[in-house]
């Protein structure tokens, strides 16, 4: 791009050092051209005129009034002295107020006259008034800058207190168009605009500060989207195939005896369809001569322990070492017995190594891994210790990848001489926009199937009331030989309060199934490991018949005689940890149950929460929900990684198609174009770069 869109925007009327440096900090925006491409994050209609009387109480959003001044006051005093301007329409009366700039204020607004206000309403004992609201003549001329759909800028506490409020930022953009107008050249190649048909990028910027219209406005957007999201996925693809090129994999060629004998022998049940052609999709990576990485999703109970069992058999019958590695003692160590169960009898030699493993025991273990005298390794984060070191390390099981930090898994990676395979598996299930972007250097292998036989979980909600049903109901499972979860929430912060809520819970529970007829056990975050891994143990082996828990148990925990998951204060919950508790019952044969117990104050959020589990079983269709209700950067299982780049116009709870769309043409443009050499294409290295910050974050330690 030209000069003027790399002009710092210090230079623009009424910016200067203090508020340039401002915006860069708050706003992240530095020049001209960044203010372009600081888009309103929402249009108001500036055509529509309401009624004081329409306006509703409960709504906050900015509405437009045409009113006369009928009179203006001082008030207060000090800190509080502030200008109270009396207006109406022909439907009522409202106040304007304003703390800051009073004298200005009381020139510019005089009694008499008709007035445009723009504001956001607020009610005061009765009244209602408009804090610090934008105001303007009756007689200005409508034009491009004074728009009828005009945009709202997000600001921040600090900018406006300098004066940068959305209108402010409004006339900046409005100077950044006329200083730069004319050099705004076209990022996108016009075979591209072409076959996407697409608005070109000057009347593209145009059209998303200034919509002429609707239409252009919307087409302006998927315009500015279609880049965004492009020039991400060619970022992520060539990245991809950066590392597909470099990092040779070792190749599995056959499937031998181990592989055989579990699938003939062993395998208890029949694997489901989704299981297979998982298990098909990893043979194929694994012969390539490529490094496999391969992120598999899968809703919990899915089985995906056995997938990454039996992948483990490929690399073992090829000559190779394998390990998973889990997030906690509780699952490693649960991994650890289930497969030695399963494989009794096969010649394949499994260790378990955690954190707590002792010296004696390491000592005999370690020597052993480096001898190769141990086939498959299941453990913690223990097992990216630097002392661990194995002989020919070939496949690499992550189980709940979202448990584990970005150099956690890096670390893991680089043990052998080569890279292994890496399998990563979640059971959050992340819905297929957010996967292509965060996970967009991964293949993704996705099981959308249960077990058959798996009887889907009944929801319900209760409040507070029907306690004792909810009591009764519990007493009636145990006296089937059930076990029951009772899960509180925990909020770090207010770790104490929770402790107490679960304390006061465990009395309530143990008062109303008092021992010894009933043995209630409790399990939380204030334990030692070894005192959780005792109760967990207990309970799992059916010793006791309530567990009362904080969300400790979230992850992986296989009890199949559990059949009723009791959540408390369930509106305190996120909609993917619900899930994810859900997941903990309905794993054996019998109907299994979910209980949501809220109070009756429900915020509109938690109650579409609680509906949708009760709604639904299905894990990606909540995701999606989750997505809408709180936007990608919350969703639990991206905390961590979190998106690397901010997404200025894209929206990826809503954009899933642009998405498709931009991540077919970035595939396409590369396959042609590796390393997007061809004059056509320079426009869109550049575009590609602005992501490249992106670069060795997450996924592609892997160089
Ligand atoms: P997750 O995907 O949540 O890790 P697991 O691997 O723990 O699920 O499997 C959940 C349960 O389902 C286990 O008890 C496992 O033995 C069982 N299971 C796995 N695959 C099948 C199958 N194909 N048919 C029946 N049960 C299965
Ligand atoms: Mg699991």
């Amino acid at each position: 791009m030209g000069n003027a869109l790399d002009r710092s925007v210090m230079f623009l009327p009424g910016v200067g050092e203090v508020r340039a440096k401002l915006l860069e900090k708050e706003l992240g925006v530095r020049t001209v051209g960044d203010l372009l491409y600081y888009f309103p994050y929402r249009y108001i209609d500036r055509s529509k005129f309401f009624a004081i009387r329409e306006v509703d109480p409960e709504e906050s959003a900015y509405i437009q009034l045409r009113v006369r001044v009928e009179g203006v006051q001082l008030a207060g005093g000090g800190p509080k002295k502030r200008l109270v301007v009396h207006v109406r329409d022909a439907s009522g009366s409202a106040e304007l107020v304003f703390f800051q700039h009073i004298a200005w204020n009381q020139k510019q607004l005089e009694v008499g006259r008709e007035y445009i206000i723009f504001g956001r309403p607020a009610f005061f004992n009765g009244r209602m008034n408009f804090v610090h609201p934008e105001v303007g003549s009756t007689l200005v001329q409508n034009d491009r800058f004074h728009p009828e759909t005009q945009g709202v800028y997000s600001t921040t506490e600090r900018l406006n207190t300098q004066h940068l409020g959305t209108r402010k930022i409004f006339d900046l953009v409005c100077a950044a168009w006329q200083v730069a107008e004319r050099e705004i050249e076209e990022t996108l190649p016009a075979d591209v605009i072409r076959a996407h048909e697409l608005m070109g990028l000057r009347e593209a910027l145009l059209n998303v500060h200034f919509p002429a219209n609707a239409n252009l406005l919307k087409q302006a957007r998927l315009r500015l989207k279609f880049e965004e999201l492009l020039g991400i996925q060619l970022q992520i693809l060539s990245q991809r195939n950066a590392r597909v090129r470099k990092n040779r994999g070792y190749v599995f060629r056959k499937i031998g005896d181990r592989f055989n004998t579990f699938y003939n022998e062993k395998l208890p049940f029949e694997l489901t369809g989704a299981q297979k052609r998982v298990l098909k999709e990893i043979r194929a990576d694994m012969a390539t001569g490529r490094q496999m990485n391969r992120l598999l999703q899968g809703d919990v109970g899915s089985g995906k322990t056995l997938v990454a069992l039996m992948s483990a058999l490929i690399a073992v019958d090829n000559g190779f070492q394998a390990c998973i590695m889990a997030p906690t003692e509780i699952l490693a160590t649960q991994h650890y017995h289930s497969i030695s169960r399963m494989t009794r009898g096969m010649v394949l030699r499994v260790a378990l190594l955690k954190g707590s493993t002792g010296k004696k025991e390491r000592n005999l273990l370690l020597p052993a891994l480096e001898a190769g005298e141990i086939d498959l390794l299941i453990g913690t984060h223990a097992l990216i210790e630097d002392n661990v070191r194995f002989s020919k390390l070939g496949f690499v099981v992550i189980d709940e990848q979202h448990r584990f930090g970005v150099e956690q898994r890096a670390r893991l990676w680089n043990k052998g001489d080569a890279f292994p395979h890496i399998l990563v598996m979640t059971a959050t299930p992340i819905p297929r926009t957010l996967a292509m972007t965060l996970y967009g250097d991964l293949d993704v292998s996705v099981i959308d199937e249960l077990p058959a036989g798996r009887k889907p979980i009944r929801t319900v909600h209760y409040f507070e009331n029907s306690r004792l049903k909810m009591f009764g109901f519990i007493r009636q499972q145990i006296a089937l030989g059930r076990q029951i979860y009772i899960v509180y929430p925990l909020i770090q912060e207010s770790e104490k309060m929770d402790y107490a809520d679960l304390e006061d819970g465990y009395a309530g529970i143990s008062a109303a199934f008092p021992p010894p007829d009933f043995v209630t056990l409790a399990v939380h975050g204030r334990m030692k490991a070894a005192e959780k891994d005792f109760s967990m143990d207990l309970f799992k082996r059916g010793k006791a018949h309530i567990l009362v828990a904080t969300s400790v148990i979230e992850v992986g925990v296989d009890v199949p005689n559990a059949s009723v998951m009791v959540i408390e204060s369930a509106e305190r919950f996120g909609l993917s940890q619900l899930h994810q508790l859900r997941g903990r019952v309905g794993r054996g044969a019998e109907q299994s149950y979910c209980v949501l117990m809220t109070s009756y104050k429900l915020s509109r959020e938690s109650r579409k929460r609680i509906e949708a589990m009760v709604a639904t079983n299905d894990g990606f269709e909540l995701a999606e929900l989750d997505l809408k209700l709180r936007g990608p950067g919350d969703l639990q299982g991206t905390q961590q990684s979190g998106l690397a780049f901010d997404l200025k116009i894209a929206d990826l709870a809503r954009d899933g198609q642009v998405l498709q769309l931009a991540r077919d043409a970035a595939e396409k443009i590369l396959a042609a174009d590796p390393l997007l050499e061809t004059p056509a294409n320079a426009c869109l290295r550049a575009l590609k770069d602005r992501y490249s910050s992106h670069e060795d974050r997450d996924f592609s330690m892997i160089s």
